[in-house]
């Protein structure tokens, strides 16, 4: 890690943080209610530790094996790390993502609910989940349609996986808003209060729609004037 480098990371984390207390404060909401995650899949242990110097502790990854490769050292350097996967989740996975996992935001059907479920149980460690919704109803995305989202959340319920809130990706192109709003009225009608919504693009726009967690890739890791 070159002096650059942790000035860098630092500086980029910085300015995101300040967008998302501004962003906040203009929705008259506290800006410690929100939760930058570091979307580190596909970068290098050299590029996420600078940011862990500069005291970032929520990171997210999509995948388990990468994960595997990557985070086990820097757990044991730094304890206090606290790891969200992101990406879709094979039910024959669910033991590796129980072991490896704080968060889980990407729980979308009864199979992967149950085979958590029962991973967590086994291990004795019990990850929080977010119920990902298919929000933009759309034929590829991962997530829970909307007719089946009220007897999913009762399921989750039911098992010892504490439920986080929903979590959504809005569909490309259109505007995010009313995703992001729709989101976070299906989290007010079922009593969820987390809402892990908003990327690079557009984290803002969801601090001031309600997201409690705000899932930051390419704005953490890359410079925006590079
Ligand atoms: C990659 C990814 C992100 C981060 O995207 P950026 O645009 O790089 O910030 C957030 N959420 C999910 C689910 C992702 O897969």
């Amino acid at each position: 890690m070159t002096d650059v480098m942790l000035r860098e990371a630092a500086e980029r984390r910085a300015r995101i943080l300040a967008a998302i207390a501004s962003a906040a404060r203009s929705a008259r909401r506290d800006p410690s209610d929100v939760t930058l995650i570091a979307i580190s899949k596909t970068r290098s242990v050299e590029q996420i530790e600078p940011l862990i110097v500069a005291g970032q502790r929520d990171f997210g990854e999509s995948r388990v094996q990468e994960t595997q490769a990557k985070w086990p050292a820097l757990r044991d350097r730094y304890p206090d790390l606290r790891l969200h996967l992101i990406g879709r989740l094979q039910s024959n996975k669910a033991t590796e993502a129980v072991d490896l996992f704080d968060t889980i935001h990407s729980v979308d059907r009864l199979s992967l609910l149950d085979a958590l479920a029962n991973a967590a149980i086994k291990a004795n460690r019990f990850p929080s989940v977010y119920v990902q919704v298919n929000i933009g109803d759309e034929r590829q995305k991962g997530g829970i349609g909307l007719a089946d989202l009220p007897a999913f959340i009762d399921q989750v319920r039911a098992t010892p996986l504490a439920l986080a809130g929903l979590m959504a990706i809005p569909p490309l192109g259109p505007e995010p808003g009313p995703y992001f709003a729709l989101l976070a009225k299906l989290a007010r009608r079922h009593g969820a209060t987390g809402l892990s919504m908003g990327m690079s693009s557009d984290y803002s726009a969801a601090v001031m729609l309600g997201a409690t967690a705000v899932r930051v890739g390419t704005a953490m890791f890359e410079d925006a004037n590079a």
